[in-house]
């Protein structure tokens, strides 16, 4: 990769009051740029004042939703020190995503330097308040001008980031999910394993009819037997049943979390047995009917983790732990959040230290 060029804003935006504005909504004063052009491959690096991108109406992305993203988080620490959390997993896993969809991949090291250039340049964005933190959203889109079917000849690589408030500014609250039995998210043999735009688009349907019936998630099936328990919302998934923890196997259906691997990492290292399989509604119902189903919980990125209080099947709603978070969803919280900001000693190399 060449150099990066740094242009910076000669109007700095004012900083928000990071717990008083939605998530996503308010991004930093600049950007990160990179095109691909078959033959010269990943060129013109850049970091640019954040603003409107141009683009043909005909650019392949609008038709055929070639686009890939990923999404983690930069940290201050007490001592004002700026540090991410396992980047290598999601520049791995966007190059994977990218594998699927055709996409060129980019060097390990250049995604690096592109990520720690753009921290550094707008370092002042990443917020210290506690539990806040300065998400970051990677992407990758197909620019080619041609309504035609064929994987792109051009690309366009951005970094875009946004200071985030709390995620639990109320404390951490169990959350109400239906299980969804007509829509899936993904099959096999699909793009379930990649971050790509149009698996979120899939989804929204059953996202906003759960949430009509006063639901915030939905429990997504497979897509070829109905029957084994894949995701949850956007997050993985997992479950303490008479003591062990079970969560859905990798299928290819399934988004493999950077999340869901620190925490199955943790688990094992306290002694859980930690069981990746396909679990299927009727074994998870009969868990929540029984008493056996102590724990529930989603894991990803935006959340960390996030509790399930209840769950509803076939007009039917079971209480999970009470409806509380329960102890292995709070020591799961507090041990990753701890390493994220600085706050626990960092045992496993996960952190990675950029200003
Ligand atoms: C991003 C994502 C997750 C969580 O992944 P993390 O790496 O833990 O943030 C889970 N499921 C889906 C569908 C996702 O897009």
């Amino acid at each position: 990769m060449d150099k990066i060029t740094i242009q910076r804003t000669s109007a700095p935006k004012a900083k928000p009051d990071v717990n008083g504005i939605p998530f996503g909504t308010y991004f930093t004063d600049h950007m990160f740029l990179m095109d691909y052009v078959k033959g010269q491959g990943w060129i013109n690096p850049r970091i640019v004042p954040y603003g409107p991108i141009s683009l043909e109406p005909s650019a392949m992305v609008f038709h055929y939703a070639q686009e890939i993203f990923e999404g983690l988080k930069a940290y201050r620490t007490a001592e004002g020190k700026i540090q991410l959390f396992r980047p290598y997993e999601n520049i791995r896993r966007l190059n994977n995503s990218a594998e699927r969809l055709c996409v060129p991949p980019i060097e390990e090291e250049d995604f690096m330097t592109a990520l720690r250039t753009l921290i550094e340049v707008d370092a002042d964005w990443v917020p210290s308040e506690p539990d806040t933190s300065l998400y970051i959203r990677p992407f990758v889109i197909a620019t080619d001008p041609h309504v035609g079917v064929h994987a792109s000849h051009t690309y366009l690589f951005a970094i875009i980031c946004c200071p985030v408030g709390s995620y639990y500014p109320e404390g951490i609250d169990p959350v109400k999910i239906m299980i969804e039995s007509r829509d899936v998210r993904a099959v096999r043999g699909g793009t379930g394993y990649t971050k790509c735009g149009g698996n979120y688009a899939a989804s929204l349907r059953a996202s906003e009819i759960a949430a009509e019936k006063g639901f915030s998630q939905v429990l997504w099936l497979d897509g070829v037997y109905r029957k084994y328990i894949e995701e949850v919302g956007s997050m993985n998934v997992m479950f303490k049943i008479n003591g062990k923890i079970i969560t859905p196997e990798l299928t290819g259906s399934v988004l493999p979390g950077i999340t869901r691997k620190s925490c199955i990492e943790l688990l094992r290292e306290w002694g859980y047995e930690v069981e990746e399989r396909m679990l299927s509604i009727d074994e998870l119902m009969a868990a929540a009917a029984d008493g056996s189903l102590e724990e529930a919980w989603g894991t990803g990125t935006a959340a960390v983790v996030s509790p399930i209080g209840e769950i509803s099947y076939l007009d039917k709603d079971y209480t999970v732990c009470g409806g509380k978070i329960g102890s292995v969803t709070q020591k799961l919280y507090d041990t990753i959040t701890g390493i994220q900001w600085g706050k626990i000693e960092d045992k496993h190399n996960w952190i990675v230290p950029v200003c």
